[in-house]
């Protein structure tokens, strides 16, 4: 009998990464017959948290964990982006054994990388995979990307100190050029230069799935679609994200605790799996928290310098609640629950005592949040989250952003201001809510039966399967 038509999936190093990589492959094993592989590159020992997602992978997926690549030689302060795109570029060769050990017993169809991942390409081309990219960032992010190019050769200066705002295509809002992902912000840093390599490379894949929808950003996916730069074609196939509980984390404290809070009282606090703030900024939100008199669930990591301290881990290595202001636990008792390092976020957006989140803005979390129908406080910290924030806040206007103050904080008052008119849906919060509202009925359509999404999936999924009878 011939075996199933097999996606191989390369995930790059991060939780964010590999959960709505992992989502993806069950919608092909589950809904379109086929099977999927991940060859899993690491930098060294794989986090708990990692293991646990691949051994509960479910029949139909498999995975191969491939020799970790050293980085002994790299400075202190190389950047995260970088790290991911040379443990991928690194691991070729193995990446290469892996595939060819598959080869006899599997029909491969198509190599699936995300954004970081291109370096791949070449492995699909020798097994006659398609090349594909799964984007799991926003429309605006993919279009920022392939317009990347250009803006590399019109501006001179770093992007943070461009004075005008500039319209990436397909746009609705013009954005600044401090916006733009962090590793494009320092010209001199290697990240630039790799993020810049993988920008040009997406044209060079057979098509690109982007993890977002045509109602949410319905201009630009057009405009994407359109393919006027030369692009590869892109198929909107969200909002793909992970569905329920992840074992090996105390879930039921905080669920027992919203159980008994009122409808739409709780504001969520989390910064994703890596986002970490510095101890002054925490300071500042534990005491902004406090004057808000809302109800919160915050999931505090200990304080860092870089803002992407635990992204790797997902766990902080230090007990975060003694970082935290004199007398702040007691003061907040009954009002507020502190949850270390993780809380299981799906379960607390879909809960209804949660009314609102404050977010760093990663992808997974911003859809997860218009899924869910929470409004927005948007924090970004890192990554491309300021120009998810910039989406949130003025294109489609489902979150308030605090200001940073002059000295890079947002403040106490700042804060309690955002979070108080949120939560007692003053002014603008109440158009916020009934507008993510709105957008959850669209997401709820997208991957519906007939849904835009899922029709987009299996027209990729047919294109795989006839070439490769
Ligand atoms: N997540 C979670 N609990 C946490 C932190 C994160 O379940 O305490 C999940 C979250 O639901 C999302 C992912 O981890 O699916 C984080 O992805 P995102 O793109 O929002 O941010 P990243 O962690 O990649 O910066």
């Amino acid at each position: 009998m011939a075996s199933k038509s097999c996606v191989i999936f390369v995930p790059t190093p991060g939780m964010g990464h590999l959960i709505p990589l992992v989502e993806l492959a069950k919608k092909l094993v589950f809904n379109h017959g086929l099977s999927a592989t991940f060859i899993v590159p690491s930098m060294g020992p794989p986090p708990k948290a990692q293991m646990e997602i691949l051994e509960s992978f479910p029949e139909g997926i498999n995975y191969i964990l491939l020799p970790p690549v050293s980085f002994s030689d790299l400075p202190d302060n190389t950047r995260a982006e970088t790290r991911f795109i040379l443990t991928v570029s690194s691991s070729v060769s193995s990446i290469r054994e892996a595939v060819n050990s598959l080869v006899a017993s599997n029909r491969l169809v198509a190599l699936v990388v995300d954004l970081f991942g291109t370096d791949v390409f070449e492995v699909a081309e020798e097994f006659k995979m398609q090349k594909y990219i799964f984007f799991p960032c926003s429309a605006m992010s993919l279009s920022s990307v392939f317009y990347f190019d250009k803006l590399d050769k019109v501006v001179s200066c770093e992007y943070r100190d461009m004075p005008e705002p500039f319209q990436i295509p397909g746009c609705r809002v013009l954005v600044n050029g401090r916006d733009l992902p962090d590793p494009v912000q320092d010209k001199k840093n290697d990240a630039y230069k790799w993020f810049l390599h993988n920008a040009k490379r997406h044209y060079v894949s057979d098509g690109i799935l982007l993890n977002s929808f045509v109602d949410l950003e319905a201009e630009t996916v057009q405009v994407l679609q359109k393919r006027e730069y030369g692009q590869p074609p892109v198929y909107a196939i969200g909002p793909i994200l992970h569905s329920g509980s992840r074992d090996g984390f105390d879930e039921s404290e905080c669920l027992k605790w919203l159980d008994d809070q009122p409808r739409s009282s709780v504001l969520f606090v989390s910064f994703g799996s890596g986002g970490t703030l510095s101890l002054e900024q925490l300071n500042e939100l534990a005491m902004g928290l406090e004057l808000s008199e809302q109800k919160f669930l915050w999931v505090v990591k200990s304080p860092d310098k870089s803002a992407n301290a635990s992204f790797f881990s997902a766990q902080s290595n230090k007990d975060p609640f003694d970082f935290l202001p004199k007398g702040f636990l007691d003061r907040i008792k009954g009002r507020g629950l502190l949850v270390p390092s993780w809380a299981p976020q799906i379960q607390v957006l879909s809960h209804p005592s949660t009314g609102g989140f404050l977010s760093h803005c990663g992808w997974n979390s911003t859809l997860e949040s218009i899924v869910h129908g929470v409004p927005l406080i948007a924090w970004p910290l890192y990554a491309e989250q300021k120009i998810n924030a910039v989406l949130i806040t003025e294109d489609l206007q489902v979150g308030l952003r605090p200001k940073v103050n002059e000295n890079g904080l947002v403040g106490r008052e700042e804060i309690a201001i955002l979070v108080k008119a949120l939560m007692q849906n003053e002014g603008e919060a109440s158009n916020i809510r009934q507008r993510i509202n709105k957008l959850k009925e669209a997401a709820v359509r997208a991957v519906g039966n007939e849904g835009a999404s899922t029709k987009s999936l299996k027209e990729v999924v047919d294109k795989w399967k006839s070439k490769n009878q």
